[in-house]
């Protein structure tokens, strides 16, 4: 399911700051081997848990993770689900900060 909440132009501005220009030539999952489409499977199938792995490895999760709450992805971004991903939306329209929701998913994130 995609989040239909609406993030407001702060909100949205302050998640494309967390994103450093050339983040992508960092990204794990385009070195990983993987098949992309894992990024695209659903949660809890084997190649999905494979491309979440890769995911918490990546040098560049964060960034990624503010690309995708920024817009309006579908699939895996950030080891974040849609589903995660339309819970940290909610909580950013709820005034949580960028950056905590962001770090939240250090802990919260691996263990959903
Ligand atoms: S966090 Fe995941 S989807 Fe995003 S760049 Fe890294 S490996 Fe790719």
């Amino acid at each position: 399911m995609t989040s239909t909440r609406q993030l407001s132009d702060k909100v949205r501005t302050e998640l494309l700051d967390q994103i450093p220009s050339g983040w992508a030539s960092q990204a794990a999952c385009a070195a990983s081997g993987l098949d992309p489409d894992a990024w695209f499977t659903e949660p809890g199938e084997h190649a999905w848990s494979a491309a979440r792995a890769v995911c918490w490895s990546c040098p560049v999760r964060q960034p990624c993770l503010a690309s995708a709450l920024a817009r309006t992805e579908s699939g895996l971004w950030g080891g974040y689900s849609e589903a995660q991903r339309a819970t940290a939306r909610s909580a950013l329209t709820e005034g949580v900060p960028v950056s905590l929701v962001l770090q939240l998913g250090e802990t919260t994130g691996r263990a959903a």
